[in-house]
């Protein structure tokens, strides 16, 4: 039989809850398409750090090297501060492995109401590539001057060939392969004066290899109106670390709900594994009340099973998804305007995933 390691780190607050319905999920549908998943759980978290000083242990990343996939929930609590959280372990995560692109989907998924229009007449359904090693979320900097009135804050952004090249040719080749080959750059060239348009430089080279791959480019700003008002002209859209941060929280905002929504950090070469994690934080406002809503988990987890050669497995989770949100009664869960708990929402979807048509 088939079988794959998944290292599982279900992190802090509502991820520690999620993390219980999207495995619950995974054991239901790898029993129903006959492949094994085994699990190893990393209890590395705010926790951890308060008890130990780390986030995780010095051979953190060893430990996980040898796993299929790492599936995360989320890290950060109040009290740590987040650069500890961030850079203890997602961060050097995704650089150790060479996680260089972040891919996440947005879509309205069935009975999902987004909160700008009409439901019924909006067509959202497009792709947000992030380069995920570099730009602007970099430690190079420094203040000077610190209270006196020359003081002064630096913040460096580096873009290097490799990581920009790359992640432009992940973007066009995931277009093509996608079958909808129409490619937005996010830019902001009219404004930051060396970076964007050497982005913009190298989008235009490369698209000379994609002739078939329409592109178009948009400064960031007016990106983020074209989002909300116009969401149907999209269907991948490429952006730095920083940008595409901000696209990828925007496009599931205006499907609704974060809480649906997942991502896949990605090794492409598969030389490491890959990371799955839902776009939404450890949320502490609500976390222990049980009432999570778990489906950006179990979407990260169908990614997960695409990303390890399991498409069938993973669309068919999507389709339980869709089949319960779409139904009448559906146990919602209070961020889709419902009264279920995190449970009954996961069980719903575990119920659905056994009912194959
Ligand atoms: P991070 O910095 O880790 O991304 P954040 O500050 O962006 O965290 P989140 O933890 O994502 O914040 O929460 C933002 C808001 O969305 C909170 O009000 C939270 O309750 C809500 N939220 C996040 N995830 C979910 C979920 N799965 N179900 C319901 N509500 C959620
Ligand atoms: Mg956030």
């Amino acid at each position: 039989m088939r079988s794959y390691e998944i290292a599982v780190v279900p992190g802090d607050g509502i991820g520690t809850e999620v993390m219980t319905e999207a495995l619950r999920v995974l054991d239901r549908v790898s029993s129903e398409f006959g492949f094994g998943l085994k699990f190893r759980h990393f209890d590395w978290s705010c926790e951890t750090y308060r008890k130990t000083g780390r986030m995780m242990p010095e051979d953190g990343i060893d430990r996980l090297r040898d796993h299929d996939s790492i599936l995360l929930g989320a890290v950060g609590f109040p009290g740590v501060p987040d650069h500890i959280s961030l850079w203890g372990l997602l961060i050097p995560i995704r650089r150790e492995f060479d996680q260089y692109v972040s891919l996440r989907p947005v879509r309205l998924l069935p009975g999902l109401t987004p909160p700008l229009r009409d439901g019924a007449s909006a067509d959202v359904d497009f792709w947000v590539v992030r380069e995920n090693t570099e730009g602007e979320y970099s430690q190079v900097g420094g203040r000077q001057g610190t209270g006196t009135d020359q003081e002064m804050v630096v913040q460096v952004a580096t873009f290097t060939r490799r990581a920009t090249d790359r992640i432009l040719r992940y973007a066009f080749d995931f277009s093509r392969g996608l079958g909808r080959p129409n490619l937005t750059l996010a830019t902001k060239s009219n404004g930051i004066y060396h970076s964007m348009p050497y982005w913009d430089e190298r989008f235009a080279e490369i698209s000379a290899e994609y002739p078939d791959v329409a592109t178009s480019q948009e400064h960031i700003d007016i990106l983020c109106a074209k989002f909300v008002l116009q969401p149907e002209r999209f269907d991948v859209v490429v952006g730095s670390n920083l940008f595409g941060d901000i696209l990828s929280d925007l496009g599931p905002g205006v499907t609704g709900t974060i809480g649906v929504a997942p991502s896949a950090n990605i090794n492409p070469e598969r030389v490491h594994p890959s990371m799955f994690e839902p776009v939404h934080g450890s949320a502490p406002d609500i976390a222990g009340q049980g009432i999570a809503n778990p489906i950006g988990q179990i979407w990260s987890a169908a990614m997960l099973l695409d990303h390890l050669g399991e498409e069938e497995a993973g669309a068919h989770v999507m389709r339980a998804i869709e089949t319960v949100l779409g139904s009448a009664g559906a146990p919602l869960t209070p961020d889709l305007g419902g009264r279920a708990a995190t449970g009954e929402l996961g069980s719903a979807i575990v119920n659905a995933i056994g009912e194959r048509g």
